[in-house]
């Protein structure tokens, strides 16, 4: 449903794009609430007796971040690379997509230097599993926990209490060529 522009090919020569010092990239997702499986949210289980359904093991957090990361780089999206109606992805660990989105930023010349994300969800609430979501997440991207925002916020008003939200922005800096 975007509207892409044409996508860098790594081993493309020098374009305006990948001259750039810094990009910046953005995703955003959604899954619905469904009885009987885990809570997934940035790589960690959290208890609850509702999980995420949908793509993989539902992982909004981490959906949005892959997604992130690839716009950054204008690859494909995590919808093109991991296909939804694809078997493998069936209750999938969602850091397997940001693994290779991270693999994506590195191949075309950069290196993460700050994510910041927004989950909106009714119940549960994060404040009291952010510290932990945080650190996790940092973990996956390689980056110390100062460099990764989580935060959570209800979704007052908006109708959409069955199903949790997530957008995330990040940064990423071109690296110092070895010749
Ligand atoms: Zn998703």
């Amino acid at each position: 449903m975007a509207d892409r522009q044409p996508a860098t090919k790594k081993d493309a020569p020098e374009t305006r794009s990948s001259k750039l010092r810094i990009r910046i990239g953005y995703g955003w997702d959604s899954h619905e609430f469904k009885r009987g499986i885990p809570l997934r949210l940035g790589g960690v289980t959290l208890p609850h007796p509702r999980g995420l359904g949908g793509h993989s093991d539902g992982d909004v957090l981490l959906h949005a971040i892959t997604d992130a990361l690839l716009g950054a780089v204008a690859a494909p999206d995590i919808g093109t690379l991991f296909s939804p109606s694809d078997s493998r992805w069936k209750g999938a660990d969602s850091a397997i997509f940001l693994a290779e989105a991270l693999k994506r930023v590195r191949e075309a010349g950069y290196a993460l230097a700050k994510l910041d994300s927004t989950l909106i969800l009714a119940m549960p609430k994060i404040a009291p599993h952010s510290a932990h979501i945080r650190a996790r997440v940092a973990e996956l991207l390689g980056l110390p926990a100062d460099c990764v925002g989580v935060k959570g916020k209800t979704p007052e008003g908006m109708g959409t209490d069955d199903a949790a939200i997530a957008h995330a922005v990040v940064l990423l800096e071109k690296k110092i060529s070895r010749g």
